[in-house]
């Protein structure tokens, strides 16, 4: 069987036709050059505006990646015409296995995207015989396709996150639809700054922002502010991860300044290597680390105390009423004044300050998935790790659109993988 059989199996066009296959022997290994020319008499299509137009003259033959078969690249050769249009001038035709001036074939684009989301793209580039770069320009096109077929009608809650992405405090601001029914990363901006999620909101439009029924984020004041501002009227929620996450820096901050002062006044190193037995959920310590902990407890230790308050208030999150959390919350938080820990002593105060947006939570429930924010903040970060390296902030939108933003792709793109 001749591959142009394959060829006109898988990939046939009505407009131009494969002539000969080779293959050729190069430096960098063999590959499979195939020939393609327009039909006969055919007309070309103006890539301006779509409509077929007489020719005007031949441009020099254009090589263009196609999926490689049995470890062997394929490249379609073709010598594009150009049009004489009379709405657009002289253009250069459109071609059905490409697009624009990208030299990969679409088929390739999407089969290379695929593959990216389950390998990393240097990976992808390696076992595929390509270049990162191709891997990229292929990644960029699925997002960029994807972005403007994308459906953006019944969103009704948001949550809004930062990551650090660059050492030196630099961060994104990351907004995704947390709806039980559709879970994806909406929006990626750069710095976290009042203007940041102003530019969310300004490309969510007002119709879609006065939609909105929950909106959940952090207790950072820039976010606060725009998001009273732009969705007054959606129920806002601070989300218990980011609360819990304020405690566990709380604790941290405890435990650091106590081992100083055990360590100047000579005492044993009773806290070494605690860190993990105070920050970690109890039911995921390993037995050792349960015992290590219990011994720990013992001692009437400033972060022992710290702990115990932070796991007391693990509670809130248990009640159905928000008005029996509301009375727990002052509770929890009058000990907390009183417990001669600084760290904690903020977090306490944070926590009456914004106590109406806390107890949102309770009105929240079963509306949005908890703990969803915190998925999608892992997976960030680990997103932001791989691509480690990557200096540009549109690589790193690239990226993290690639693979949380649940992306549309057109149908027949599954065919080549
Ligand atoms: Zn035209």
């Amino acid at each position: 069987m001749q591959l142009k059989t394959i060829l006109n199996r898988v990939l046939r066009h009505s407009a131009f036709v494969y002539v000969t296959e080779q293959l050729v022997q190069t430096q960098a290994g063999a590959t499979l050059q195939v020939q393609l020319r327009a039909r006969a008499n055919s007309r070309p299509r103006c890539s301006g505006c779509g409509r077929l137009g007489p020719g005007y003259d031949t441009l020099a033959q254009r090589r263009f990646e196609f999926v490689p078969l049995w470890g062997i690249a394929v490249f379609f050769l073709y010598a594009p015409r150009r049009v004489n249009c009379v709405r657009c001038g002289v253009r250069v035709e459109a071609l059905p296995w490409a697009v624009g001036k990208h030299r990969l074939t679409t088929a390739y684009a999407w089969f290379l995207a695929r593959w990216a989301k389950r390998l990393s793209w240097k990976e992808v580039a390696e076992v595929f015989h390509t270049s990162w770069d191709n891997v990229f320009r292929a990644v960029e096109m699925a997002v960029d396709w994807g972005r403007e077929h994308r459906d953006l009608s019944a969103i009704s809650a948001i949550g809004v996150d930062e990551v650090q992405w660059q050492r030196g405090h630099r961060y994104l601001t990351l907004v995704y639809q947390i709806d039980t029914h559709c879970k994806r990363l909406l929006w990626v901006g750069k710095e976290r700054k009042l203007k940041t999620l102003l530019g969310f909101f300004r490309w969510f439009g007002q119709e879609r922002s006065a939609a909105l029924k929950f909106v959940c984020s952090d207790m950072w004041k820039p976010y606060l502010r725009v998001i009273a501002k732009k969705a007054g009227q959606a129920v806002h929620v601070l989300d218990r991860f980011h609360i819990m996450s304020h405690l566990s820096k709380a604790i941290d901050e405890v435990r650091a300044a106590e081992v100083k002062a055990l360590r100047a006044g000579g005492y044993e190193p009773v806290l070494k290597d605690s860190r993990w037995l105070l920050l970690k959920r109890p039911e995921n310590l390993s037995e050792k680390q349960e015992i290590r902990l219990a011994e720990l407890l013992q001692y009437n230790l400033k972060s022992v105390r710290a702990y115990l308050l932070k796991e007391d208030f693990q509670f809130f999150w248990g009640y159905r009423s928000w008005y029996w959390a509301g009375q727990f919350l002052e509770r929890w938080c009058k000990r907390t004044m009183r417990s001669r820990l600084e760290p904690m002593k903020k977090v306490a105060r944070m926590l009456r300050a914004h106590r109406p947006l806390i107890l949102n939570w309770f009105r929240a429930k079963g509306a949005i998935s908890s703990g969803i924010v915190e998925g999608f903040n892992n997976k960030a970060k680990l997103s932001i790790r791989k691509a480690y390296g990557f200096r540009s902030f549109h690589t790193m939108e690239i990226a993290l659109f690639h693979t949380l933003g649940a992306l549309p792709e057109p149908e027949g793109t599954h065919r080549f993988c």
